[in-house]
């Protein structure tokens, strides 16, 4: 079934907020499927924490229907499930009292890779990382994973970094951010990096313009109040969305290592130009009174919080000059779909004349859905009337040119689990490469509260308010169409 998957060493995992959603939905399902993939080693441990009394059969069970919830189809049978669910544990721990931690210190074994995941809120990180160490259980190589959120703005995410630091070195924190852990995402390193083909025009003298897209089609549902507290700004472009500019618009590093690769991506937050007002275009779905609009959702008639958001960024540097990176994200789009498209320029002489429109080289990286990438190439098209152009694409959709592998192809967060266990952080934020993200972010959204901005409102189901598309058009660009899935099924 599964090849080349070499396993991880032997390790106990602590998640703390084992019965949380982040635990059912994604982690508890995510390590299964790594078993099933044969990547967990026999005396792999598990341990959930949280303050409610279970059993570690209670806890079994708790994992068994998150499994069968949330792993995918055919992901093993019975008979696996119960060697996975063998493998799991249970101590109940108030982060912020004393019951519990000397029990599940007892659980934890001396030379073995020890890893905590901390899916609580960031207000516990504090208590949980003081425990830690006053009960023992820190030793200088534990690692330490935390989740988005990673602060509120930049004097909250160097407090948290503040806390996290006094307990444990930089090289011992992962800051989860699960588009990092896509497979298209590392695979743009490799086609940037690994190919002779694309580095020598990646640059502002072949690159017309980038475009970076992430729509959803759902909106913030029942996590309304809490969503209308941050919004689309904090919540995917300080991280997400930036997180992708940084691989797109890095220099090469000099080796494909943690340091290295983080360093790059530092040099472009920083080189980030301040964004002008009349750049960007913020959003809210539906109108103010509609039912199904944002502000009904969010619980609040008044809000001015954001759904969408898009942008024209401006990378201040050689490679960069003159190029605008576009963003746009949002809710109740009319469609999901995660692309970062590469625009070249046309080329500078057309020796058909008239009669051939010039057409544009496109890379299209797509994170989903169908993770794969495509190049449009100009071509003639077929038959006879002359020398007429028209664009087709090179397509490679993972699922099918890898179909042999798929099924040992880890989603996001069990790649970044695994990179935890073997210790690479490669994959996750560093500390300054946060702060920065906010140093840039904060001026913009305290721009919008200075001036009362109201988000523009956007039908349900449409590519966001007429404003965004103005944003292109104004620069004589036009951006691509959500609703287009250039993938084949
Ligand atoms: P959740 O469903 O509210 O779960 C919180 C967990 O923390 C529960 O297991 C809870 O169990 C435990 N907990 C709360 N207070 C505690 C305490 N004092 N001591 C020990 N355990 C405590 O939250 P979640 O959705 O899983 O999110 C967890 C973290 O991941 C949050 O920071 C969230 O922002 C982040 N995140 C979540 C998602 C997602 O899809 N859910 C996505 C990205 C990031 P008890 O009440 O039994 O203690």
């Amino acid at each position: 079934m599964v090849s080349r998957v070499i396993p991880v060493e032997p390790f106990d995992l602590v998640i703390f907020g084992g019965t949380g959603d982040l635990a059912r939905r994604k982690i508890l399902p995510g390590l299964y499927r790594r078993f099933w993939a044969g990547q967990l080693p026999e005396e792999a441990r598990i341990i959930g924490a949280s303050r409610k009394p279970m059993s570690d059969e209670e806890f079994r069970a708790f994992a068994r229907e998150a499994i069968d919830a949330f792993a995918i189809e055919g992901a093993g049978d019975a008979e696996m499930v119960a060697a996975f669910l063998d493998k799991l544990g249970y101590v109940a721990v108030d982060a912020k009292g004393d019951g519990g931690w000397p029990e599940l210190g007892a659980r934890l074994r001396d030379g073995t890779v020890r890893a905590f995941y901390f899916s609580v809120g960031p207000s516990l990180f504090g208590d949980l990382a003081e425990r830690l160490h006053k009960y023992e259980m820190a030793t200088p190589d534990c690692r330490v994973v935390v989740e988005k959120p990673f602060g509120h703005d930049l004097e909250t995410a160097q407090e948290l970094n503040g806390t996290l630091a006094k307990f444990f070195a930089e090289k011992q924190i992962y800051r989860i951010d699960h588009y990092l852990g896509k497979e298209t995402v590392q695979n743009l390193m490799a086609v940037r990096f690994g190919n002779i083909l694309f580095e020598p025009i990646w640059n502002a003298q072949y690159v017309d313009h980038i475009q970076i897209t992430v729509a959803e089609t759902v909106g913030v549902g029942g996590r309304g109040a809490y969503y209308d507290k941050s919004g689309a700004m904090r919540d995917m472009v300080q991280n997400h969305l930036m997180q992708l500019l940084c691989l797109i618009a890095m220099e090469p590093p000099n080796m494909f290592e943690p340091d290295a690769v983080r360093d790059e991506k530092l040099k472009v937050i920083r080189a980030l130009q301040p964004v002008e007002p009349h750049h960007i275009v913020r959003g809210q779905y539906g109108q103010p009174e509609q039912e199904d609009g944002y502000r009904a959702e969010a619980g609040d008639p008044r809000s001015k919080t954001e759904s969408f958001v898009a942008m024209r960024v401006a990378v201040q540097n050689w490679r960069w000059a003159g190029t605008p990176f576009y963003l746009r994200t949002g809710k109740k789009l009319r469609a999901r779909e995660s692309e970062i498209a590469v625009v070249f320029k046309p080329t500078p002489h057309s020796i058909f004349g008239d009669q051939a429109e010039p057409q544009r080289n496109v890379l299209t990286i797509r994170l989903q859905p169908n993770e794969g990438m495509e190049l449009d190439v100009t071509i003639k098209e077929p038959g006879p009337g002359g020398m007429r152009l028209i664009d087709v694409p090179l397509d490679m959709s993972f699922a099918e040119a890898l179909a042999e592998e798929s099924a040992s192809v880890p989603e996001a967060y069990e790649r970044l689990i695994m990179d935890v266990i073997r210790g690479n952080q490669t994959l996750f934020m560093r500390g300054d490469e946060v702060e920065a993200a906010w140093a840039w972010t904060d001026p913009i959204i305290d721009g919008w509260q200075d001036r009362g901005d109201v988000p523009k409102p956007y039908d349900i189901g449409s590519n966001g308010p007429d404003d965004a598309l103005a944003l292109l058009h104004r620069d004589g660009r036009k951006w691509r169409d959500i609703k287009e899935h250039r993938t084949k099924k």
